[in-house]
């Protein structure tokens, strides 16, 4: 069934073959993928998804490949948690996080859209593939190709987190690092492209990498046992996955598998990198480039490809924005691991931070059915909390030192100097 009709330009409509493009020949607009809903409709039930593999995959009649899939194939479903204390702590009702903290195989939601443009990638035959990054996506791109079999060429910007650095260098890919911000490595990678002709998953296959952030918002809508939640806060840098969230849930209700989709999408991003979240207080639909300047490396993007798009999504949905300073963050980043005993990577504290920000303004009421997005694991970005944490007990291998310091910790005596901040 050939379910995918091709490309359309998202500014004049102008239709295009799928083929590795991106940008309108006539407009300049972004092309994005266009389907053959109807066709898809009489397919695809909720039967039928259920039967399906436990990853993103299950819902490939609604991803942009024509056979099977060839990399990342136990990426996704990852765990809708009813988060019962971190409700409790926020003063809410309801609140679920869908985690891709666990997200296979690099541990980000980046697996999901790398898992479909790789996969597209050696459709179109292409033997190098490439991305501009702000980690994670160097992370599952060096992953995914070296479970492809491809050359692989990871650019980012050279003060990325040592975890990023580490977690895409052990995959034995052609790292570049850049000394300039994530925009000026965009800015070259384009450049880049096209003069070697590589798939760049993140630019000339960016219609296709796009669509696979759909899959975060299909699973949140089963797993809550399909329909969708009253509101979802996103983490914005380019400003692609809440886009694609919101295109997953509406896709879900024109096939009719879910009854409405009425979420409010409210954006998440950092104080110091909130280009979107600006444009979202403003009411202005010019996003403003900024200078990135926070400890959420991964959101750090301050001219973002899809701005404009995550502004109309926000403004069409009812949503908001918030931004979280950097000691939000890790403030944030600690509330979610001490009440759900989940770690996660500073976009993760943007996330938590916000959503605390936007429940105490009363954007998103008490009573409401919340979802937040936590799209990256707190052990790739260790250094957002060196120092920030209750320091270690140290003893000698004797019950009396135990007993000591435990009275020590019982009355709240402050105990020994923090071990990680001590050796750094
Ligand atoms: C890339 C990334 C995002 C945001 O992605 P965009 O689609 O560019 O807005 C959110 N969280 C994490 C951890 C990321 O790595
Ligand atoms: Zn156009």
């Amino acid at each position: 069934m050939p379910k995918v009709k091709g490309l359309k330009c998202r500014e004049c409509g102008r239709e295009y073959p799928a083929e590795p493009l991106h940008v309108c020949e006539f407009c300049f607009g972004p092309l994005e993928v266009a389907y053959d809903y109807p066709a898809i409709k009489r397919a695809m039930t909720r039967k039928r998804i259920e039967a399906g593999p436990p990853s993103i995959w299950r819902y490939q009649d609604l991803l942009p490949i024509e056979g099977e899939a060839a990399v990342g194939r136990h990426c996704g479903m990852t765990p809708l948690i009813k988060a019962t204390n971190l409700a409790k702590a926020l003063g809410v009702k309801e609140l679920y996080v869908k985690n891709d903290t666990v997200n296979h195989p690099t541990l980000s939601f980046k697996d999901r859209v790398v898992a479909v443009a790789v996969t597209k990638a050696m459709e179109f035959g292409f033997q190098v593939v490439a991305c501009a990054s702000t980690g994670n996506l160097a992370n599952s791109v060096a992953a995914h190709a070296a479970e492809a079999n491809l050359e692989s060429f990871i650019f980012v910007p050279a003060d990325l987190e040592q975890g990023k650095v580490l977690g895409t260098l052990i995959y034995n890919p052609n790292l570049v690092a850049v000394e300039g911000n994530y925009d000026e490595v965009n800015r070259l990678c384009s450049e880049i492209a096209d003069k070697y002709g590589w798939a760049f998953v993140n630019i000339n296959i960016r219609p296709y990498y796009a669509e696979g952030s759909k899959t975060f918002g299909y699973e949140i809508a089963e797993q809550l046992g399909w329909r969708a939640p009253d509101h979802i806060v996103v983490p914005a840098a380019g400003g692609s996955l809440i886009t694609k969230i919101w295109k997953g849930l509406k896709e879900l209700e024109t096939l009719g598998l879910i009854k409405e989709c009425k979420t409010r999408m409210h954006a998440a991003q950092a104080a110091g990198c909130g280009p979107i979240v600006n444009s979202i207080k403003e009411g202005s639909d010019t996003i403003k480039p900024v200078k990135p300047k926070t400890i959420a490396k991964s959101l750090a993007i301050g001219n973002p490809a899809d701005g404009y798009y995550a502004y109309k999504v926000v403004v069409e949905s009812g949503g908001y924005g918030e931004h979280a300073t950097d000691e939000e963050i890790v403030d944030g980043m600690k509330l979610l691991a001490s009440t759900e005993g989940i770690f996660s990577e500073t976009a993760g504290g943007v996330t938590v931070a916000a959503t605390k920000r936007l429940i105490e303004t009363g954007v998103v009421p008490r009573d409401d059915l919340i979802v937040i997005s936590i799209t990256g694991n707190g052990l790739k970005t260790q250094e957002a909390v060196v120092g920030a944490l209750k320091p270690a007990t140290y003893i000698k291998p004797a019950l009396r030192s135990f007993d000591e310091a435990l009275g020590r910790l019982r009355s709240g005596a402050s105990i020994e100097p923090n071990l990680i901040a001590s050796r750094s």
